[in-house]
Formats: structure tokens, C-alpha cells, sequence
């Protein structure tokens, strides 16, 4: 197969408006192409569909692997220090812990993870302080009011948290500024690549094209597909080695005064339970008076397993669907409020839903050529782990397709199987499908009721 050789003129089309996509058209534009059109199928950036479109995401660089660990840095790097990027991160540091309840796989991640960080050349001296009893937790994090059980672990003060929807926002207003063409909602849903069986003899096979909801076609030299947890949907040949799963994502509504006392609060992850962070602002409807605490679930994760797509797990095609979360995770999220911050334990979760993305067997991202076609990559395999990478991604993708070829083996495209249900070595937890859990939500029944 012969692969283009990307001139400046060279044509691109992004499938994929959302924490890959995006980054991989910044990096595209820093590098003098200037050919590039993104498509996304919401009606708004970031997109109700994108993993990324959420209150926070953390920013951390504690990773067993040394491999991610340095690239996590330079992520870092590049959200303290880029005019882009910076205004949406806040270096509040990381605190890791496991609580009393916690496995042994919890306990002897956490001693990999710190005997990683702490002897990387390029994290910061001093920056890891070992936690090991309760009170020792409370000393470095004293908004912590609760009765930590157990908790031991470590903090890093070299890392913290993005805000993710405004920083997707921000990254979109530089790119329309750049001049960048934007196609959203129907014009943006790619729902074929061509030539498919139908439309071979029409085509010259074997370079792809894209088709729309609107039945527009759109042509490029090179065509990324970023679509994240849908990607198996658009090419099938791609679920044998991305699973969509999910997690879920609750939060609890504070007042000015109650985030005023909880300012500097790091992020705090229990292993075995779940993580939050510092209360953020609410956004337009609650005004300035309004801020919340996001929470999130650990897990093993939730597939959604689709007969029509040969059993291939996806997320649901409309987005009101994931306005609920499972009642186990709701049920962890309160433990975890106890324990950290109890005086928020009972409150109402507020702005409910499962967010997913594209698992791998290994955690290792995909970007490569996809076999069989020309011209066309596949940039994902997020495996939970890629908003931090948001401001360096893309770069990635670029030195692909300008090497045309992946060199760093661990990201290229995986021919083998995967059932989704590998046992991931930094997860705590089973994978579960999600039609098999009972569900809760602010507005599950009516959304489905509008559908
Ligand atoms: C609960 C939760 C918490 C997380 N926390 C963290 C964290 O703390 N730190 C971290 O680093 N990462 C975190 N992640 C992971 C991170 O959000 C993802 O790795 C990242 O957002 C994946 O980016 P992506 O571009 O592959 O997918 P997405 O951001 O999901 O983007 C995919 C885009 O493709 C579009 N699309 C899909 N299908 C089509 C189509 N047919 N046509 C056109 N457009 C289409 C969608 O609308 C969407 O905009 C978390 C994920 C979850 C679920």
C-alpha cells in the first residue's frame, strides 16, 4: 500500500471533534498545514458524545510505566506554561490512597505507581510525600474532614487538574480563529466510509472518503478518525481491539462559602473507591453562587454489548441515554464523601451521567494506518487515560503520518481479539454490562421519553 507523503498542501479530515481530534488539528495548524476540515457529529463543541466534555479531568504524571509517565510530564509541562492551555489548568497536587477495604491489587499499584514517580528524572525533587496512617493524610490535606479509614498512600505536588469543557472550548476558538473548517451535527456525522460494497464500483478503491448524515461526501488526502468509543460503529474492523466502556460521573452542589473553605483542595483519589476535586464553578445556570464537587466511580468499567454490531461494545447512539448512572456507583461515591468530606455525604448528586471511551487490552493507544484502506488513521484507544495528553496528542498523529508509519510499536493497530473483559492491572473491579445495572438519573425517563 502506498502511503501519502504529507506536502503543506496535503488535504486532512478529522472525524472527531473531542479530546484527540481537536489536539490533532492544533498540532496539524502548528506545523504549517494548512488543508484541514473537522467534522463532529454535536451541535456544539465540546460534543454531548466526547469523554472529554466534563467539568475536570485530572493531570497527573503517576503512571507504573515510565513510558507514559514521561510523556505525562510533558503534557504538564505544556498545560502550565501554554497560552492555551494554561488558563484551564490548576496545579493542586495529587493525593493517591487506598482506604481499610482496599485489595492487595489496589495496595501494590499504588507502591509501583510511587516508586515510579518518585525516581523519574524529570519529576521535581521533593515533590512526593509518603502518607502512610490517616492522620498523616489529614496533615497535607487538612480540608479532608472525614475519618480516612484506613487511608494510606502518597501526594505529588506536581500535578492536578484541567478544566475539561473549557478547555476543549478554548482549543475550538483558536482553531475557527486559525480559520479552520468546522462541519457539526448532521453535516459532521460521518455515518460511512467509503467505498463500502455499495459504492466500490463508483469510487477508485482503495482511498477513503467520508459520507455524512446529510449525504454530503467529504474527500481528503488523509482522513483521522477520532471518534473515540463510537469508532467501531463508523469501522467495525476496529472492534476487535477498542471496547467502549464506561464509568460514572455524579456531583454534589456547594455554596460560595463551602468552595471558598475547599480552594486548594488536590484531587483526591482512593483507589478502591473513587476520586474528586476542588469544587469548580457551576457554570452559566448556577450563576456565581453555585459550585460543584465533581465524583467519580472506580470500576472495572461498563460495556455495552450490541447484537446488531456482532456483539462489539459501543455507546448508546443518543446521548440522553447516559443520563444515569449505576445505583453501585452512586453507593461508592457516598462512601467515598464519608470518608473524605462527609458533611457533603447526603447531599443530592446532581448532573448524573456514564462517560465513555475507547478501551484497549493492554491501555495502550492506537495510532496508525488502518489496514485496507488508504490513507486513513486511526488516532484513539484513549483506555481512560488521554485528556491529560490533550495539549501534546496530536502531535503524535502528526509524526505518524509525516513518518507514514508508526514507529513506537506499542501504538500501532492490534490485528488480535479483545472481549473487553481483560483483567486491567490498575483497575479495581470486574467489567459489567450496563443493561445488566440498575440505573438512576435526574432525567433518564424523560430524556427516553423525548426519544
Ligand atoms: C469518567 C471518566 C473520567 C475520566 N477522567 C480522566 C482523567 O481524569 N484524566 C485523563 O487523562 N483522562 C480521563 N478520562 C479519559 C478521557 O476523557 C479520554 O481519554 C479522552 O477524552 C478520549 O478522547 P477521544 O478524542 O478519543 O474521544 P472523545 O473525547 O470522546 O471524542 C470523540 C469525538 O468523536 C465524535 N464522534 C463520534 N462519532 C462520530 C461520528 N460518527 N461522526 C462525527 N463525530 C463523531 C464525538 O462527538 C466526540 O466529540 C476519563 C474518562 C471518563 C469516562
Amino acid at each position: 500500500m502506498s502511503l501519502p507523503s504529507p506536502s503543506k498542501e496535503t488535504s486532512f479530515l478529522i472525524v472527531g471533534a473531542g479530546t484527540i481530534g481537536l489536539s490533532t488539528a492544533l498540532h496539524l495548524s502548528n506545523r504549517g498545514y494548512r488543508n484541514i476540515v473537522v467534522l463532529d457529529r454535536g451541535a456544539t463543541i465540546p460534543s454531548a458524545y466526547s469523554a472529554g466534555n466534563d467539568l475536570n479531568k485530572i493531570v497527573r504524571a503517576d503512571y507504573e510505566d515510565a513510558f507514559y509517565a514521561t510523556h505525562a510530564l510533558n503534557a504538564i509541562q505544556a498545560w502550565r506554561t501554554s497560552p492555551v492551555f494554561s488558563p484551564h489548568y490548576r496545579q493542586t497536587g495529587y493525593l493517591v490512597t487506598s482506604s481499610a477495604a482496599a485489595p492487595s491489587k489496589v495496595t501494590s499499584h499504588i507502591s509501583r505507581l510511587v516508586a515510579s514517580i518518585s525516581s523519574h528524572p524529570s519529576q521535581p525533587t521533593s515533590s512526593i510525600t509518603s502518607l502512610p496512617t490517616p492522620s498523616a493524610v489529614r496533615g497535607k490535606v487538612p480540608h479532608l474532614t472525614g475519618p480516612l479509614t484506613g487511608w494510606s498512600g502518597y501526594f505529588n505536588s506536581h500535578a492536578g487538574y484541567a478544566s475539561a469543557a473549557p478547555a476543549l472550548k478554548a482549543v475550538y476558538a483558536e482553531l475557527l480563529a486559525r480559520g479552520i473548517t468546522f462541519h457539526l451535527g448532521a453535516s459532521g456525522d460521518a455515518v460511512a466510509i467509503l467505498p463500502d460494497a455499495e459504492t466500490a464500483r463508483y469510487f477508485p478503491a482503495p482511498k477513503s472518503y467520508i459520507r455524512t448524515a446529510d449525504n454530503q461526501i467529504h474527500y481528503a488526502d488523509v482522513v483521522v478518525l477520532a471518534t473515540g468509543a463510537h469508532t467501531a460503529r463508523l469501522l467495525p474492523a476496529a472492534g476487535a481491539q477498542l471496547t467502549a466502556k464506561a464509568w460514572a460521573v455524579g456531583h454534589v452542589r456547594v455554596n460560595a462559602g463551602e468552595a471558598a473553605r475547599l480552594r486548594g483542595l488536590p484531587v483526591v483519589n482512593c483507589r478502591d473507591l473513587g476520586f474528586l476535586f476542588e469544587p469548580a464553578p457551576a457554570g452559566e445556570e448556577g450563576g456565581e453562587e453555585e459550585w460543584l464537587i465533581k465524583v467519580c466511580a472506580h470500576g472495572g468499567g461498563y460495556t455495552n454489548t450490541c447484537k446488531e454490531h456482532g456483539s462489539t461494545s459501543l455507546p448508546p447512539s443518543s446521548a440522553a441515554e447516559n443520563n444515569a448512572i449505576p445505583v453501585e456507583d452512586e453507593a461508592l461515591m457516598r462512601r467515598l464523601l464519608q470518608e473524605a468530606l462527609p458533611e457533603f455525604s447526603n447531599r443530592p448528586l446532581v448532573r448524573r451521567f456514564v462517560c465513555w471511551c475507547a478501551d484497549t487490552a493492554d491501555s495502550e493507544y492506537v495510532i496508525d494506518y488502518v489496514p485496507g484502506y488508504e490513507g486513513l488513521v486511526l488516532a484513539g484507544g484513549d483506555s481512560g487515560h488521554a485528556f491529560k495528553m490533550f495539549p501534546i496528542f496530536g502531535g503524535w498523529v502528526v509524526d505518524m503520518v509525516e513518518a507514514r508509519a508508526q514507529k513506537e510499536k506499542r501504538w500501532r493497530w492490534k490485528a488480535g481479539s479483545s472481549d473487553g473483559k481483560e483483567d486491567i492491572d490498575w483497575r479495581v473491579g470486574g467489567v459489567k454490562d450496563i443493561k445488566e445495572t440498575s440505573r438512576k438519573g435526574d432525567d433518564l425517563e424523560a430524556a427516553r421519553a423525548r426519544l
